[in-house]
């Protein structure tokens, strides 16, 4: 079988392999998924903002958009990657980018604002970038890094509508660049211990899955707002958090639904005026699995999965954090007793392995996860609950037929 370097067909991509052959990172370059060296070192209260050392060549990202998620989870990840560095930023706000630039030891010929974001084109330390902005920008964001020659992770929601993703599609085969989407979860061995337990045989024939997944929107949190505008989010908490559970859906069922049906909550807070805050859905599969989610921006926080089989029960709680993740299996005997394996899996950076993810993917020819295609199914699922919602009727999902 040829190796990772003999089959990587980006020039660049491959000069980064060739130089890190000798370091031993052949578990995590064979499956792309996090590997010991992804370990969570000291967080989730993380103070990783020191320069990062130099070394060989390794694939440059430039961040573009310094909000919330960027600034807290994604900048200090750079520091637990073994395939991908920070090369640039991308802002707004000067001084906010200059600020993160002295910490992350970028210089100035590296930060870019969002006007001459094009300039990207001419700066080759960088390799990908990563757009981490308001979901309405990720379509514009991701075709102009393609006209500038670069690969993209883009953060989820994939884009607002179902056109803007076949766009960002398209222009990545034209510049014959990778799209990857944001779908950190898919670099959690919690969620692949989930994925493994609902493909095996513990559970036996699947009957129900159940997604929740709520947090409380801060109105006094200047950061964020963008998701109580319907032009900037393209939705409410169905885009922004619920697509969780589709995507979950997607990955533990291994399987499409037929049918969705949808409501909103009937009383919304006056703050919700644009975008729902609660919503609740059903899809049904042709093999007969029912899968039920709701989403809501007005409930204390949680994100909890559950699949139930005809003889086991698999529990995820909570099931999309960034730290803390955890999977039982709970069997339960015809008089109410129940027992439950709880699975203790090291906790691993899944914000590095994602970054890590990208360059690995390159240099096999092929990214397996977290695609462009599985972004846009997302997109035309919540379009068809958003439909369903509106007109109170059942939306027939089987595109494939
Ligand atoms: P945020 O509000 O904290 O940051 C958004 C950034 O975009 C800010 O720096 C803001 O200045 C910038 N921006 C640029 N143009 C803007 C405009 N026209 N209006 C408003 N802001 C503009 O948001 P966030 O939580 O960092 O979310 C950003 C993206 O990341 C979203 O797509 C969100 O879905 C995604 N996200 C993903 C995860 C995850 O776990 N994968 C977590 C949080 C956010």
């Amino acid at each position: 079988m040829l190796s990772i370097v003999e089959r990587c067909t980006d020039q660049k991509v491959k000069e980064i392999f060739m130089t890190q052959t000798s370091r031993s990172h052949t578990e995590s370059v064979s499956s792309g998924l996090p590997s010991l060296q992804h370990k969570a070192t000291g967080r989730p209260y993380p103070n990783k903002t020191r320069p990062l050392a130099s070394g060989p060549r390794k694939f440059g990202y430039a961040i573009v958009g310094l909000g919330g998620y960027a600034v807290n989870q994604i900048l200090p990840a750079f520091a637990d990657c073994q395939h991908a560095r920070l090369a640039a930023l991308v802002s707004g706000s000067q001084e906010k980018m200059r600020r993160l630039g002295k910490q992350y030891g970028i210089e100035e010929n590296h930060l870019y604002s969002y006007e001459d974001y094009d300039r990207i084109a001419e700066d080759p330390d960088i390799d990908a970038v990563y757009i981490i902005l308001p979901n309405s920008l990720h379509a514009e964001f991701t075709i102009r890094a393609f006209e500038a020659g670069k690969h993209v992770l883009c953060e989820k929601p994939m884009a607002v509508t179902l056109e803007e993703c076949q766009r960002m599609i398209a222009a990545g085969k034209k510049a014959g660049k990778e799209l990857m989407i944001g779908y950190r979860c898919h670099f959690d061995p919690l969620t692949h211990k989930a994925m493994a337990i609902a493909r095996g045989h513990d559970l036996g024939a699947l009957r129900m899955l159940k997604t929740t997944i709520s947090h409380m929107l801060d109105p006094a949190d200047p950061l964020g707002q963008w998701r109580l505008n319907a032009k900037l989010s393209g939705g409410g908490s169905l885009m922004d958090i619920g697509i969780y559970g589709i995507n979950a859906s997607r990955y533990l069922l291994n399987d499409e639904p037929v049918e969705v049906r949808a409501s909103f909550a009937p009383k919304e807070k006056s703050l919700f005026k644009e975008v729902e805050s609660t919503i609740l859905w059903t899809m049904f599969y042709r093999s007969g699995v029912i899968s039920e989610g709701s989403s809501s921006y007005d409930a204390c926080m949680t994100s909890h999965f559950s699949l139930i089989g005809e003889k086991a029960f698999l529990d995820l709680d909570p099931a999309t954090s960034y730290w803390a993740n955890k999977v039982s299996l709970r069997q339960s005997g015809y008089t109410q007793t129940w027992s439950a394996s709880m699975f203790d899996i090291e906790k691993l950076n899944q914000f590095s392995a994602q970054l890590d993810y990208l360059p690995i993917s390159i240099a096999k020819g092929k990214l397996e996860t977290a695609t462009a295609e599985e972004g846009m199914q997302d997109i035309r699922l919540i379009q068809a609950i958003y439909e369903s919602a509106r007109s109170g009727r059942a939306v027939a999902t089987d595109w494939s037929r």
